[in-house]
């Protein structure tokens, strides 16, 4: 199973919204394979604890999460087609994002979400998430929409800086 190529900020491919997938897409080799290479491409680089399709150059609605950033896979999930049933509970946070590897930005969260999706399988499941996850979940969930953490951002000066600069580095998705 090849890594896949990370497609940084202003790639066009970044900003196209992703196409939804059908049970029939997920029997395919080519969707299977692309799973496949999301979770090893996110696990090969270190601290990364989110990886959607768009950054890898495939505009379908799929990523893959994991939040302890470790290869145990003990948390890793596969979202395809999610949902954002209900959020709740704001809060800003600090992120950092493989498609921009110099910054850090703050962006606006919602703490607890409800989501749904569909699993490789093609099976619905639905989950309520807190906190890390529901960021992660967030933040991917724009990127398969085109949306990427600096169109959130509110003050370009105060939100967004330098990742050396930074004494702490959060994970990145
Ligand atoms: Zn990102």
């Amino acid at each position: 199973m090849p890594l896949r190529e990370i497609l940084l900020y202003p790639n066009p491919v970044l900003r196209k919204p992703c196409r939804d997938l059908t049970v029939d897409d997920l029997g395919s080799d080519g969707i299977q394979t692309l799973i496949q290479d999301m979770i090893e491409t996110m696990y090969h680089y270190p601290g990364t604890v989110g990886l959607a399709a768009p950054q890898v150059g495939e505009s379908v609605q799929i990523f893959v999460m994991d939040s302890t950033a470790k290869t145990t896979k003990d948390r890793l999930k596969v979202l395809i087609n999610p949902v954002i049933l209900r959020q709740s509970q704001w809060k800003y946070s600090r992120e950092g994002c493989l498609s921009f590897p110099d910054y850090l930005v703050t962006v606006k969260r919602a703490r607890k979400i409800t989501v749904q999706w569909l699993t490789p399988e093609g099976q619905t499941q639905t989950e309520e998430m807190r906190d890390f996850e529901a960021i992660i979940v967030q933040h991917e969930l724009d990127h398969l929409q085109g949306v990427l953490f600096i169109d959130r951002v509110k003050n370009i000066q105060t939100d967004l800086v330098l990742r050396n600069a930074s004494a702490s580095t959060p994970s990145q998705v």
